[in-house]
């Protein structure tokens, strides 16, 4: 059975985030030689992103412009998709599993009263069914399930799924739909960035974490340095965040950020369960512990064991070594 999908576009910074083109890759999945629609939803100047999503496989894609769309609220892009639900009827709906797609995605599953299968690792074709993967308890098991009626909502974990080849000789319509915002409850009157600029956590291919063992704020730098040449980005365990080593906003695991990247370094971490939440998917993970039994060990695919502040000047001088 085909089905028309609908992608919700995210963008930061003006830019389409990297998740959008996942679920893009997934909606092929899903639409079973359906239609693919992608959607972006803003202020103004859309256009570019719109034809950007048809590169990467949306076979046509929608805007939407509005004053109250300038920055994200569940309201205002809950009341512009919807409407965009109700004009396009489309079968099923594809986003990141993101801040953003986390808080819209229930909402409007709940407007449409049907089904959300949330924090999708992978996707296959069953039958006329789609069968979604998705973690459970805290990533310790995986269940597979399948929506057989109704508007199926799906929200994608980023970097889980390859995206597809850019090609800039694609072609489909961008058309724009006008829709009517009432008065938004929320209003935003300012975005205080916390994340350091550079790489994006959620969607770095490279990540080097640093826990209690990295022992100050300036215990960071080496590690800064490392996610440096490695061209990715720096994570925390609570540990380190609770010791006001750095920010909370580079908190991974159960009550932080849940990230897959390709390659992730624990340095000074023990692995406690509740980080291993956040972290576990990783394709390959090197733990980096002055203790032997540490916990992160039985988990890693590479293990150092060390103290972490030579043991990292040692991989950056490898590395810069391996890399001219
Ligand atoms: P520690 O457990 O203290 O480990 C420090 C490690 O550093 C040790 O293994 C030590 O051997 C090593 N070390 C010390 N010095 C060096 C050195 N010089 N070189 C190399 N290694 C060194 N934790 C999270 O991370 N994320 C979460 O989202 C999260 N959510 C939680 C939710 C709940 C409800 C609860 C109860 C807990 C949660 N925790 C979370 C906390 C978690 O249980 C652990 O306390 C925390 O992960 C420990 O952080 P850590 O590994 O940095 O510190």
């Amino acid at each position: 059975m085909s089905r028309k999908v609908l992608i919700i576009g995210e963008t930061r910074d003006g830019v389409l985030r990297n998740v959008t083109f996942e679920a893009i890759a997934a909606a092929k999945t899903v639409s079973n030689g359906g239609e693919i629609i992608g959607l972006i939803c803003g202020e103004s100047g859309l256009n570019p992103l719109a034809e950007q999503m048809i590169h990467f496989g949306a076979d046509r894609s929608i805007v939407v412009e509005h004053s109250k769309l300038e920055t994200y609220t569940s309201e205002g892009f809950a009341q512009a998709v919807g409407r965009v639900i109700e004009q396009e009827k489309p079968e099923a709906i594809v986003m990141g599993h993101t801040a953003i797609g986390k808080d819209l995605t229930p909402k409007l599953a709940a407007r449409f009263e049907t089904g959300l299968i949330s924090d999708v690792t992978e996707l296959e074709e069953g039958g006329d069914n789609v069968v979604f993967t998705r973690p459970i308890y805290s990533g310790k098991a995986f269940e597979k399930k399948i929506i057989t009626d109704g508007i199926l909502f799906v929200t994608i974990r980023p970097n889980n799924i390859s995206a597809l080849d850019k090609d800039t000789s694609r072609t489909g319509d961008v058309t724009a739909i006008d829709v009517e915002i009432g008065d938004l409850r929320t209003v935003i009157t300012d975005i205080i960035k916390k994340t350091a600029d550079g790489v994006d956590l959620s969607e770095a291919k490279v990540i080097v974490a640093g826990g209690r063992g990295v022992k100050s704020k300036e215990g960071f730098d080496p590690l800064y340095e490392l996610a440096e040449v490695l061209g990715g980005a720096v994570g925390a365990s609570r540990g380190a965040c609770d010791a006001d080593y750095c920010d909370y906003s580079l908190q991974i695991g159960q009550t932080g950020k849940v990230v897959t990247p390709d390659l992730y370094i624990a340095c000074g971490i023990s692995g406690a369960i509740q980080h291993l939440a956040g972290m576990s998917n990783s394709k390959v993970i090197v733990g980096i512990n002055k203790d032997p039994e540490a916990n992160i060990f039985n988990i890693a695919d590479y293990g150092i064991v060390g103290d972490l502040f030579e043991v990292i000047p040692q991989l950056i001088e490898e590395i810069k070594q391996v890399k001219v």
